[in-house]
């Protein structure tokens, strides 16, 4: 097993920027996950890793061995793609043990034996004699993993390898993915654009952005108490408030709000007119509120199964509140708690309000 280090990483291809000094620590034995959405870069850090696309700066290391120059057949790495990969013409067994072509049986397992335990790892036993053409999506993707860790790989990489699922399947795999993982106890990378399916599963996220990785943390800190708006916004729904400060209070628009975060610094470099950034989650938004009160027009109703998503319009803002029932009225009442509120980034005092006081005088 070996701890992962990405230092300074940045890759183009062309004129395309695909990567810009990514550093990323991924400790022995965790299952840690690269979500964004499609273009930021997730699925070239993992060709880095694997050894499939050299970086232009930067440098991987497994532990403490540098991989300049080391071919994806010599890193001890699995991979999972997000097409099963599998050989139509072979069997399930055979395409498990091809995974064995060039490390052999680690131990001195032979080779039936070792695709039989893997095949029961991934819960298909006995499906040796199959086609693979015979299974289901979630099938061949146990078959691809099968394979993957079939020669006893250091470190496992997933790129997207539920995407083509449906979503019960997603689900089902991804439990059973975890299970696997946790009950091998190899470092994983996961690659993945799902921020429910990140949350679910990862011991710690990094969520990347452009090219840059924005956060690095466990999933519950990420989403408690993301560093930027972007990632306020991506991982779950927010509602997403741009004010300015003005005495105690933010101000946004005509209304000001009092937010645990901001009184909470009082030495912050935040004078009158400083931009703030703050948000406030669907379920924090309460319907009884006795603070930070605005009244909203209901935009639309969804049903969720456990809950409904209302859609509301605030000054033309869009806002989201999740209600144990259907709300009947046009209009609600609605409001959080100060210490619900999460400040996203304060600013110096913006350039945009100066120039408009400078219009206004
Ligand atoms: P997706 O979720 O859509 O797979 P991603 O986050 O995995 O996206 P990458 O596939 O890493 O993103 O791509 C990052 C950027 O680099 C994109 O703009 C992509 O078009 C570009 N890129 C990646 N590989 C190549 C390549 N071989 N040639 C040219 N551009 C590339």
């Amino acid at each position: 097993m070996t701890d992962l280090h990405l230092d300074g990483i940045s890759k183009s291809f062309g004129g395309v920027t695909a990567l810009r000094d990514v550093n990323l620590d991924v400790e022995d034995g965790e299952f840690f996950t690269l979500v964004g959405p499609s273009g930021c870069g997730k699925t070239t850090t993992l060709r880095a890793v694997a050894g499939f696309e050299s970086p232009d700066e930067g440098a991987v290391r497994f532990g403490d061995r540098g991989m300049a120059g080391v071919p994806p057949e010599d890193r001890d790495v699995g991979v999972v793609f997000q097409n099963y990969a599998l050989f139509a013409h072979m069997t399930v067994g055979e395409n498990v043990a091809y995974g064995l072509r060039f490390r052999g049986t680690p131990g001195d397992q032979s080779k039936e034996a070792r695709v039989a335990d893997l095949l029961d790892l991934v819960d298909l036993a006995g499906f040796e004699e199959r086609d693979p053409d015979a299974l289901s999506g979630g099938q061949r993707q146990r078959v691809a993993l099968a394979r993957a860790l079939a020669p006893g790989p250091d470190v496992l990489l997933l790129d997207e390898p539920m995407s083509a699922l449906d979503a019960r399947l997603r689900k089902d795999l991804r439990t059973q993915v975890k299970r696997i993982q946790s009950e091998l106890g190899i470092t994983t990378v996961y690659v993945t654009h799902d921020q429910e399916e990140a949350l679910a599963v990862s011991d710690r996220v990094a969520v990347m952005h452009d090219g840059r990785v924005e956060q690095v943390g466990r999933p519950e800190d990420v989403y408690r108490r993301p560093e930027t708006r972007f990632v306020a916004e991506f991982l779950g729904e927010n509602n997403v408030f741009a004010g300015e400060v003005d005495g105690e209070a933010v101000r946004v628009g005509e209304r000001s709000f009092r937010l645990g975060d901001l009184g909470a610094s009082d030495d912050r470099d935040a004078p009158d007119g400083s931009t703030v950034t703050f948000c406030v989650r669907p379920e924090h938004l309460a319907r009884d509120p006795v603070e930070n009160v605005v009244e909203a027009a209901v935009e639309a109703v969804e049903f969720l199964g456990e809950s409904f998503r209302v859609h509301l319009d605030w000054q033309g803002q869009r806002l989201t509140l999740r209600a144990d029932e259907r709300p009947t009225a046009e209009r609600l009442t609605v409001g959080f708690d100060p210490e619900d509120a999460h400040v996203v980034s304060v600013g110096e005092r913006a350039q945009a309000v100066a120039d408009r006081r400078r219009v206004d005088d």
